[in-house]
Formats: C-alpha cells, structure tokens, sequence
C-alpha cells in the first residue's frame, strides 16, 4: 500500500470532471456468472446482538438484477444479472440456502442492493418469502432510503420474525457523499430510520472508512461523526466497512491519487470511538480484512483484535507492533 505521502497537500479534493452513472460505468470491469435459481454465497457468523448474547446468524447473498443506483464505492453489482429474475426465483434461492444451511435464529437476507426495489425481488414472492422464513427470530434486509417506504410494511406484515432494515448512510460528509453518486441526501437517510422506527422497525447502518478524496486521518474523523449521526438518528447498530479498490472506477481515482484504502489501524480506531459512545452496537467489516494492513507482524494480531471487539462490544488491549505510523502521518492513538 502507498502512503500518499504530499499528493493530498497538493491537489484540489475533488476532481474536475463529472462523476456520474455514466463515468462509474464506463470503469466496471465484467461481472461473475451468477444463477438465478441460487443464492451466490451464504454462510454463517457469530454475531453480537442487542440483548448482549452472542449468536448464530445466517447469510444469504441472493443472485438478482443489478441495484439501480451506481455509487461510486459499490461493487456488488458483479455478483447480479442484468435482467429481472422470474417470480419464483427468490423463494427458489432461499428453499435451497436454507436446505444447506445448519438451523440459525437469524438470518441476513441480501441482495446486493434493494431488497425493496421491485426489479430485484418481485413484490409477488414476498408472501412466499415470509413463509419460508418462519423458523428465524430476526431477519434483516438492505435497502436504499429511497425505497422504504409502505412496501417495507407490507414485507414485515407478512413476516413471523422480527424485520430489520440495514441502510447505507455511507458518510455524513455533504459533499463527499454527493459524489458517491447514491443519490441520497442526509434527510432521506433520516427519513428512513425514522420511518421504519415510528413502524417498530430497527435499523442497522452501514458506514463508510475512508471514502474517496479523504486523507486517512479525515477518513477516521468523519467515520466517527457518521457512527455518531447514525446512533442519533435512531438506528440500533452500525457496521463500518473499510472501502476497497477493485470495482474500476475506485482504481481510476487512486490512479490519480483521489482514493486510497484505508488502514486497519484506522478501522479499529473508529471501532473503539464507536463501542466507547455507547449507543449501540458497532462492528467492523472483516470482508477481505487482510486487504488493509501492510504489516505481516501484526495483522493476524489486529484482525483477531477487531473479531473480539466485534462479539464483546468492548476495547480490547491494542496490538504492540512497530507500525504506528499511519498514511499522511496519522498517528493511532492508543
Ligand atoms: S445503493 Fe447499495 S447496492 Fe446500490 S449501488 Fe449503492 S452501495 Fe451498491
Ligand atoms: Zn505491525
């Protein structure tokens, strides 16, 4: 990994040219064959709950269409098709997850984008949806702001397990957020959780670590005011993913020194501010963890450190290593 080194000093935040739909796909490489009768991934993880016990939890990663909305960070579109799935095919996809899947109480059902855009998950399979999921306590879904709204209920009126809505609020940095092209403002984000609450709904968000034209240590800061609006705005946890390169157009930016990866420092920084706040439940996202440190020494220490502080909502003892330095000359705290 570089450090970046003066480039941020030098350069004006933001590029010149318009970082639009159009851009963002003209970067995308191919996608993966996905099959629209099978989920693509799923698997189980332990996971914190709100009730302090640590438990099972399910995940399907659902074979759909493509979300309609192109943020500039995503790429989940790899793993979708370009055509609506027939009625039936989620039911189909879930039936055969949950065949080879062990019994959980819980379960994550996602979908690479809306759960609630209708060209993803046609509305007429919701029904047979909830019926498959009535074993389960909790089952969570994502979903765009922008697309919860009276269908959500409908879904969760249907549904025997308690429904929650995981949203992306990705940053509350305006104007970062208004290049991640998600066309989403703070207030739809809010409207949102307060929706789905007013509902009986719970809310889960998603944050960002360091999102493109942030230095490292303004990457922490701002996902420490994110975590901070998030729990504020009523939502019951948040997950904060580090973001990586490899969907195009992030490569295109870090070319031109506009994006880098954060550091797995940075993360557990941000977890520890977020676990101390107290409001609610805060993990990180160890997808590809390995992706974020450059220190052979210390990140088995480090990913071992964020799986413990993830299960016991507690700041665990900091890794000793020599690696204190962190890119634009960020020096982690503890
Ligand atoms: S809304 Fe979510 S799934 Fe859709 S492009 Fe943005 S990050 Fe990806
Ligand atoms: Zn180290």
């Amino acid at each position: 990994m570089t450090t970046g080194g003066n480039s941020w000093l030098f350069m004006s935040r933001f590029p010149d040219f318009e970082i639009d739909d159009k851009w963002i796909l003209s970067h995308r490489g191919k996608k993966n064959p996905v099959d629209p009768l099978k989920p693509y991934n799923y698997f189980i993880e332990k996971e914190r709950t709100v009730s302090g016990t640590i438990e099972d939890v399910s995940t399907i990663f659902l074979s759909n269409r493509e979300c309609p909305f192109h943020c500039l960070m995503c790429d989940l579109w790899k793993n979708t098709t370009d055509y609506n799935v027939t009625e039936g095919a989620i039911p189909k996809q879930i039936e055969w997850a949950l065949a080879h899947l062990p019994s959980t109480k819980h379960l994550k059902l996602y979908n690479s984008g809306n759960f609630f855009d209708r060209k993803a998950i046609p509305e007429q399979d919701y029904e047979r949806i909830a019926s498959l999921l009535d074993n389960f306590e909790t089952v969570i879904v994502e979903s765009h702001p922008k697309l919860i709204d009276e269908r959500s209920l409908r879904f969760r009126n249907m549904l025997k397990p308690e429904l929650q809505v995981a949203i992306g609020l990705e940053t509350v940095h305006p104007e970062v957020l208004q290049k991640l092209n998600k066309k989403m403002k703070l207030a739809d984000f809010k409207r949102s959780v307060k929706f789905l609450s007013s509902n009986g709904i719970s809310s889960r968000a998603f944050i960002l670590l360091r999102p493109p034209f942030l230095s490292e240590s303004e990457g922490v800061s701002w996902a420490i005011k994110s975590i901070y609006y998030a729990f504020k705005t009523g939502v019951t946890s948040c997950t904060v993913i580090p973001v990586r390169s490899g969907n195009g157009a992030l490569d295109a930016l870090a070319a031109n020194n506009y994006f880098e990866q954060p550091d797995i420092r940075s993360l557990e920084e941000v977890i520890e501010y977020g676990i101390e706040l107290n409001e609610g439940l805060v993990f990180s996202d160890l997808w590809d963890i390995g992706l974020f440190s450059s220190c052979d020494k210390c990140i088995d220490q480090r990913r071992h450190r964020l799986v413990e502080m993830n299960l016991y909502q507690k700041k665990i003892a900091p890794v000793k290593c020599t690696c204190l330095i962190l890119p634009d000359n960020h020096v982690k705290k503890s």
